[in-house]
């Protein structure tokens, strides 16, 4: 067994030595796993339902505790970790609805009646980033506990410690033992027997765009079941007709929201060329305004970078040579810190405009018109986010149908809500999350012909 030391990323202080699954481990996991989901799925809908939403109010009570710990361990700012415990009740909640409602059809057919069941899928490995390790880690299994599955989880090496608390918030609300497992361990250990065990029936994956092909390979061994929910490179788009006062005073949060490590972040602004200049001005100051430090104080927007390794590479994407604009502060001394930081003018052939740098570091590149906006916009592999600011309902409803992506804003920068669905276009993903047809993804569709002689 060996462990692995979780180090506060403001302080770089050791928090905590977390034991890491081995591969023998994670294969006695999903065995226990496929017997308590045979039990599960037999649960009645509204007892599964009640167990959920006691679920939810036990990680409503232990709120503060588990914003505490993300905190320490991810660096979030106090408002922002309090916001994702309370997204995790919140998912909770919304898919204890789902039990009581998942009804199959009736279909007439010649010399009979056919029906069909919602039949839950079996073992879900549930493979989650370290950018948001609570509000991922809930997309997956909550609807996957409503529709009768159990899950294995596999938080990332980095950030395990709210994944193992609301485990075991899970067992005190009287999920049975067994239905919700979490597993902390190395990606290339547990994540890939999760893919590997044919006793797993689907994986629901959140990573980088390369780990998340390997992983559907993997998964077409045994056709697998999967969602992916990749990475992403989203415009913000902003037009000479817009509010461009709040456009420019919103755009630091729409991509330096947890320090930039954020698959919506919108890192590439394009702005109408008539306003460039005009939005610059407006920009620097919002820029210069975000408030970067001390997770724990209140009023603190952005917190350091995960790791020193990443923080290297973020750093890589502005060499000496880089055209930055302006910066934001950032403090000095421990931790992993980066300031805020605009890039313009930016080719679009630059890496800095065309990879996702998962850090606070946007660019800036004007256009001309509305047909080269939306070129610009889809010119990258991925299509998770985006933002268009106008004050044109025309122009907005066409350049959002326009612009290949699966979650757009007109005149906001708002990416999640969990009630709609969320996921990605091309290569930033495969699948939905959330909203109200999430459970059927955790789901085989059943039809039994009934003959009538
Ligand atoms: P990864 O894709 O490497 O990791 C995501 C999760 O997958 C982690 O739990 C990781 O485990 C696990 N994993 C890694 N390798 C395997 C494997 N072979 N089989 C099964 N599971 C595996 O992302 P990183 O965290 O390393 O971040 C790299 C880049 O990915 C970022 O810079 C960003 O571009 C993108 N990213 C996108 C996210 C999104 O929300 N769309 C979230 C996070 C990252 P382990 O803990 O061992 O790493």
């Amino acid at each position: 067994m060996t462990t692995h030391t979780i180090i506060n990323p403001a302080t770089e202080q050791p928090v905590r030595q977390v034991e890491q699954s081995t591969a023998e481990q994670t294969d006695e996991a999903i065995e226990h796993a496929a017997r308590a989901q045979e039990h599960w799925r037999q649960v009645a809908p509204g007892d599964r339902a009640r167990l959920l939403r006691r679920f939810a109010e036990l990680v409503d009570t232990h709120g503060d505790e588990l914003a505490a710990l993300e905190t320490a361990n991810s660096g979030h700012p106090m408002g922002a970790a309090r916001w994702e415990a309370g997204q995790v009740r919140d998912v909770l909640m919304y898919y204890s609805a789902a039990p009581e409602r998942m009804a199959g059809r009736q279909i007439p057919v010649a010399g009979g009646l056919d029906v069909t069941f919602k039949e839950p899928v079996g073992v879900v490995g549930l493979i989650v980033p370290w950018n948001f390790p609570m509000p991922i880690l809930s997309w997956g299994l909550a609807p996957a506990l409503a529709a009768g599955c159990a899950v294995v989880a596999k938080p990332a090496e980095l950030t395990p410690l709210t994944a193992i608390r609301v485990g075991e918030l899970a067992l005190d609300a009287g999920i049975p033992e067994g239905v919700f497992q979490v597993l902390p361990g190395k990606g290339a250990i547990v994540g890939q027997r999760l893919v590997d065990h044919p006793a797993v029936r689907k994986i629901v994956f959140t990573g980088s765009t390369e780990v998340g092909r390997q992983i559907m390979a993997g998964c077409a061994r045994h056709v697998k079941r999967l969602t992916l929910e990749l990475g992403g490179k989203s415009a913000n788009i902003v037009f000479a007709d817009a509010d461009v006062e709040r456009a420019a005073a919103t755009a630091p949060y729409a991509v330096f929201d947890n320090a930039g490590q954020d698959c919506c972040a919108r890192s590439r602004i394009l702005v109408e060329a008539s306003v460039l200049e005009k939005f610059m001005g407006l920009l620097e100051g919002a820029v210069r305004g975000v408030r970067v430090g001390d997770p724990t104080a209140a009023d603190t927007e952005m917190g350091p970078l995960i790791s020193a390794a990443h923080r290297e590479h973020v750093a890589s994407y502005v060499p000496d040579s880089a055209p930055v604009a302006f910066r934001g502060s950032a403090p000095d001394g421990a931790g992993f810190w980066y300031p805020p930081t605009v890039l313009a003018p930016v080719p679009p052939d630059s890496v800095a405009y065309t990879e996702e740098i998962f850090g606070p570091v946007v660019t800036v590149t004007p256009f001309t018109d509305e047909a080269e906006a939306i070129a610009m916009a889809n010119d990258t592999p991925y299509g998770l986010s985006g933002s268009i600011w106008t004050g044109s309902v025309g122009r907005a409803i066409r350049v959002a149908r326009g612009v290949e992506t699966g979650n757009l804003s007109v005149n906001s920068h708002s990416s999640v809500r969990y009630w709609t669905p969320f996921g990605g276009f091309k290569q930033s993903g495969l699948g939905r999350e959330l909203g109200p047809d999430a459970v059927d993804a955790f789901t085989e569709v059943k039809n039994v012909f009934i003959a009538n002689n």
